[in-house]
């Protein structure tokens, strides 16, 4: 007979602040701006063993201060299908969950011993999208009425949402909200997943979002949402394309990457994981997009006929690149835009020189180096008294230090397993048996559920 012991309340943190991490919203930044997603979250406290140090991460806020957020799960059980997640039903594995009590006790228990300033908070979908989302407003009205909590809440909005009331208790509960796009279009989730609804399920709730946080004043100001990259064969195009409308017409703050890797068990265990570099790339694109300006007929020569970008070189290089006739640029008379079209010349360089520069002649390249000009990339394409490129073109030489025609080096094929031959020949017996479980437990409800005796928190 297998016996299972409950988990206590720092297992069930250690596990699901672990699954949390696999969303790479926030992921901290480097000083030049440009994001580390390969990095993703920076964890705290001590490695392993059962302390509440565990689901504590270092975040970057928009305004570029760092703070300690629990960021947590509230539960890793869900009945969706996600050909990507380690928490979809394809996985058979033993999932935990909080009790909406228990979870509040533990973060009000944690920022009063000063372990975190705020909280992150997602889930897998137990019963069915609007349940989950209740649950998990529950759990955020605990800590703000009970606790007195006002600091700051990353809610996680479950996709398919479709209660305006549960989407309006977000918006003023929450500091920033987030519905996981996943795919750039519903062709392309359509790969995916067969059970998410793209317009109904997340293009809906993202709008409705938006117009809250128009309409009232105080609650979430900001939304953000994730992409996967590489699991739906989408290109960067593609990606690039929504990016632009989700910042445009919906006034997202950000949005974020995370590179596909695959899971054993689930349909794509077989896919070859995307190159980081790829992630990086997005990144670096979406910075040029948003903060430095470009606009989409600039930003057009850093992909190729396929509509991907290069991963050898950045974006804005590979643009500077193909416009060598604009280059080199006088640092002391091109305009601040034109300085920031220049690769190693950041917003603050660009600003610094034009200020430097009305005061005196740029001469010295030591002088560019102190106002955080990365010399080695900018030289080919800057002009100064003393400093003239003798062609632009020379500058191409440096351009790919590694001479390798390989766009991408897919990662290997993981290890072949009694499940990938389960996969190829029609599905694993395991992974069928949690279907069938989770369903038992989506037409029954949580006292019958046979996944977790004693342990799952969806009852509470
Ligand atoms: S909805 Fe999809 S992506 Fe989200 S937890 Fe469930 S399976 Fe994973």
């Amino acid at each position: 007979m297998l016996i299972q012991r409950a988990p206590d309340v720092y297992e069930k943190l250690r596990h699901l602040g672990g699954m949390a991490t696999d969303d790479v919203l926030s992921p901290a930044e480097r000083s030049d701006g440009m994001a580390r997603p390969s990095e993703g979250w920076e964890r705290v406290g001590p490695r392993g063993g059962v302390t509440p140090h565990a689901g504590v991460y270092r975040a970057a806020m928009p305004n570029g201060k760092r703070i300690s957020l629990m960021r947590v799960m509230f539960t890793d059980h869900c009945i969706m299908d996600c050909h990507y997640c380690p928490n979809s039903y394809w996985v058979p594995r033993r999932r935990y969950g909080f009790k909406v009590d228990e979870l509040a006790r533990l973060f009000d228990e944690m920022h009063s011993r000063h372990m975190v300033e705020g909280l992150f908070l997602s889930s897998g979908i137990f019963k069915d999208p609007n349940a989950t989302q209740e649950r998990l407003l529950d759990v955020v009205e605990a800590i703000r009425s009970r606790y007195g909590f006002s600091g700051y809440v990353h809610l996680k909005v479950m996709p398919g949402t479709s209660t305006d009331a549960l989407l309006e208790q977000s918006q003023r509960l929450g500091a920033r909200l987030s519905v996981n796009m996943e795919s750039p279009s519903a062709e392309h989730l359509r790969k995916v997943s067969t059970m998410k609804d793209f317009d109904n399920g997340i293009v809906a709730p993202m709008k409705r979002i938006s117009e809250l946080m128009q309409e009232r004043y105080g609650g979430a100001v900001g939304q953000a949402t994730q992409l996967v990259v590489g699991a739906a064969d989408e290109s960067d195009w593609d990606i690039y394309a929504r990016m632009r409308s989700l910042y445009g017409e919906y006034g997202f703050k950000r949005v974020y990457y995370s590179a596909f890797r695959p899971v054993q068990y689930t349909p794509l265990e077989e896919h070859p994981a995307t190159p980081p570099a790829r992630e990086h790339r997005l990144y670096q694109l979406d910075w040029l997009s948003r903060i430095y300006g470009y606009d989409t007929e600039e930003l057009r020569p850093a992909f190729d006929t396929g509509g991907f970008l290069e991963l050898r070189a950045d974006p804005k290089l590979m643009i500077a690149v193909n416009n060598f006739e604009r280059f080199p640029v006088d640092v002391n008379h091109a305009s601040e835009r034109e300085l920031l079209r220049v690769p190693g010349v950041g917003p603050l360089a660009a600003n610094r020189i034009v200020k430097q520069r009305a005061q005196h002649t740029i001469t010295q390249r030591q002088e560019l180096q102190a106002m955080g000009v990365v010399l080695k990339r900018a030289m080919p394409f800057l002009r100064f008294p003393g400093h003239k490129p003798v062609a632009a073109k020379q500058g191409e030489l440096a351009l790919f230090p590694e001479q390798s025609t390989v766009r991408s080096q897919p990662a290997p094929f993981p290890r072949h397993s009694r499940f990938s031959r389960h996969s190829r020949e029609g599905g694993n017996p395991d992974a069928r048996r949690t279907v069938e479980l989770h369903a038992a437990h989506a037409a029954s409800g949580c006292a019958s559920c046979p996944l977790n005796p004693g342990t799952c928190g969806m009852a509470a």
